[in-house]
Order: structure tokens, then sequence, then C-alpha cells
């Protein structure tokens, strides 16, 4: 995939309709945004625009409505949130691009901006329905995609609308593709890659790829207990994906014959069970992977890995992280990813965090500014490291 994509500071937008995807899916309680950090991403994109004098028309999709109008999924509250955060009317069409949709972009006055609605709405957006794309495209003379969070989808209004306009990034997708894309393309080496989080088999295909093009793989977490069961380690009751072994001991070969360094925890701290609630204070005793007791399961990485992964990131030049070291919900056991945390903060590596559990970890645990990029796509950032051609980027035209 080209990577090198035109933005919208490459394409003239002044007295143009401008049909701008955003990520607007926030969180909601009974009728009221309980975060508007979406929003407020959006807004340079958005201020860009409007400043240039474009006819703004805004678009998203909120939850999953499956192509039934539900009222409590309008977009009608963020609408309201970005006038308030704009200083100026944002004007809510009824429809996503019906005769209402049509009215208000043909009445729209340069820097003005309005907002479709819920794009899930209708049925043909997640089918990718060239009836909608054509629609969505006809309300406009310019397609923006700034939603990184869906651009590994084939949708209508992520990727569709683009066959039938001239299609360029937003300043948020182009953050990602820029950062991640130079970090895969062209890494600054040691290139170390951090894997971790509950699902093995959700990141089998990143770690095959992953291992084309770093120096070091690093697995942590939940996935770890797979690796030191396939190396032949009884790991008790940790989580393991039994039908997964065969492709761990390939990987394992896979790194041995490209000269990669594969780190697996040699510790872990060790519990009788899953804390519940998760953040309940729960005892730990800390042991070597090889003596991990039968009745007991790993649920974060011991001293030991801590000390020898944080010195591995610290190392590097470039570093991509996704899934946590452990159960970092619960204090007791977030030791391990506050360590590699710690690491990626102290470094003076391009560090890269993907994952949504990952950035909330950065985030909750308070090294989100110390971290170069912290991708807004939980499943898109994944595709993204598996090397795979995104949708609603491959979509967008080459610079
Ligand atoms: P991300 O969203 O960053 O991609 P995942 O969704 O794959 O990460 O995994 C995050 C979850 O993994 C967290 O909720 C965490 O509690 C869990 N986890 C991490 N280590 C373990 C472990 N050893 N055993 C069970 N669950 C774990
Ligand atoms: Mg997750």
């Amino acid at each position: 995939m080209n990577y090198n994509k035109k933005s919208i500071e490459d394409i003239d937008v002044a007295g143009k309709r401008v049909l701008c995807r955003c990520d607007f899916n926030v969180p909601t309680k009974e009728g009221r945004i309980t975060s508007d950090k979406r929003i407020v991403a959006a807004m340079p994109t958005i201020e860009y625009l409007v400043n240039k004098g474009a006819k703004v028309i805004l678009c998203s999709h909120m939850g999953k409505p499956k192509g039934e109008w539900k009222p409590e999924l309008s977009l009608k509250v963020v609408a309201d949130r970005l006038s308030q955060l704009l200083g100026k009317e944002v004007i809510m069409a009824s429809d996503v691009a019906g005769e209402d949709s049509k009215a208000k972009a043909a009445a729209l006055k340069n820097g003005d901006v309005m907002l479709l609605e819920n794009t899930r709405y209708i049925k043909g957006e997640t089918k990718n329905d060239p009836e909608l794309s054509k629609a969505l495209a006809d309300l406009a003379d310019i397609f923006v995609n700034d939603a990184f969070g869906t651009a590994h989808r084939a949708h209508s209004s992520t990727a569709g609308v683009a066959d039938y306009l001239p299609a360029v990034s937003g300043y948020l997708v182009q953050k990602e593709v820029s950062i991640m894309g130079k970090a895969l393309a062209n890494p600054e080496r040691p290139f170390v890659a951090i894997l971790g989080g509950a699902k093995v088999s959700d990141k089998l295909n990143v770690i095959n790829n992953l291992l084309e093009k770093v120096d070091t793989l690093i697995i942590g977490g939940g996935m770890a207990y797979t690796f030191l069961a396939a190396q032949g380690y009884s790991v008790g009751k940790s989580l393991v994906d039994n039908e997964k072994l065969d492709y761990c001991k390939e990987m394992m070969a896979k790194a041995e014959a490209k000269g990669v360094k594969l780190l697996l925890p040699v510790d872990t701290a060790i519990a009788a069970s899953f804390p519940s609630p998760i953040d309940a204070e729960i005892p730990v005793e800390y042991v070597d992977c090889t003596a991990i007791p039968a009745d007991q399961m790993g649920l974060d990485i011991g001293p030991k890995a801590c000390a020898e992964f944080a010195a591995a990131a610290k190392a590097a030049k470039t570093v991509v992280w996704n899934g946590p070291m452990g159960v970092f919900e619960n204090p007791t056991l977030a030791k391990g990813t506050i360590a590699v945390a710690q690491a990626l903060a102290d470094s003076d590596a391009v560090t890269i965090v993907g994952g949504g559990d990952s950035a909330a970890a950065c985030e909750q645990l308070g090294f989100a500014n110390a971290i170069t990029h912290i991708s807004t796509g939980g499943g898109a950032s994944l595709e993204f490291l598996e090397g795979l051609e995104l949708p609603g980027i491959a979509c967008l035209e080459d610079k």
C-alpha cells in the first residue's frame, strides 16, 4: 500500500462542498455524551475546512443500528456539541443522503457546517452499497476521510463514496498513515514490537507479518502462555489457545530462521483465579515461567521479565506496542504494563501504541503524553501493522 496520500492541504477546497467522514462514534449515557474526545480530535480538520471557506458536510456512524432508525443513536447530540466547540451552528440533517440532506447541502454557504444522520441507519452502508455511495457523493465535490478507526472497513461512507469523488485524507488519518506508514516502511532500527493482550488468535497474522520487519519481538500478556505451552512448559490455568500451539512453534522457528530475537517472559505473577471484580484486591506470587503450578494462572509478567522487556524497549529506535502485559485493570497486575509504558515513555524512539485496551492503559496510567503516537484505531491499527491494505486509505488519491 502507498502511504503517501494527498491530504486536505493538497486540494483546493474553497467554495467546494466537502463531505468529511469523521469518527463521531462517541459513548453516550441517557442521551448525553460521556466523552467528547473523538469530536475534539476532529476539530483541526473541520476548522481548516471552515477557515478555507468550504461548505462542510460531516458524516459518521454511531453504534450499530444495523439499518434501523434507532433514535438513541441519532447524531443530533454530536451536532450540539460540535456547535459549542465551533462557536457556530452546525446544521443537522434529518436523513443520511435523502431529500433533507440534499436540500440542506444545496443551501450551504461558504464556511457553513452540516452533519448527516448516522450512516448506519442505512442498511447499504456496511455493505458498501453503490447506491448509498453515489447518493453521498452527489451531495459533495470532494471526499475527505478523517476516520481512521473505520478505515479497515469497506463501507459506503468510508471507501465506496471515493469511487465517485476526488478523495483525500483529513489531519487525523494523515497523521496515522504518515507515522505508522513510516515506521513500517522504513523503520529506524533496532525495531522492536511488543505484543500482548488476551487473544493469541486475533493477533496471529500480526506476529507472522511483524517477524518480516522487526529486530526483536516481545510477547507478553495473555498471549505469552500459549507460546510457553508450545515450548513444552505447563502453564497451569493460564490463558492458552490449544489450537495454536503448532502455529506458535512455527513462529518461533521463523524467528530463529530470520535472526529475530523473540522474547517471552521468564517470570510471571500467578494467582489461583482471575480477579472478580476485575479490580478486586488479589494475593499474587511471582514464579519463573518454567514453574507455574497446575492450580495457578499467570496474570502479569514478573519483575525479571519487566526488566528485560524494558531494556529491549529502551534500546530501540522504533517501538510498536499492541496489547497489555497483564490484567492492567487490576492495580496489582498492572506492573508489567506500567514497566513497558514507562520504558516507552523514557525512550527517544518513535513509539507507537495501537489497540483499544493498550491506548486506554497508557491514558489511565498517565503515559499518553510521552508516547509518539497513540493510534485511534483498534482493529484498523492492527490490520495496518499486519501490512494489509485498508480500504478507507487505499481509496485516497496518491500524492
Ligand atoms: P488491545 O485492546 O490493546 O488490542 P486486547 O483486547 O487483546 O488488547 O487485550 C486486552 C485484555 O487482555 C485486557 O483486558 C487484559 O486484562 C487482558 N489480559 C492481559 N494479560 C492477561 C492474562 N495474562 N490473562 C488474562 N487476560 C489478560
Ligand atoms: Mg481490546
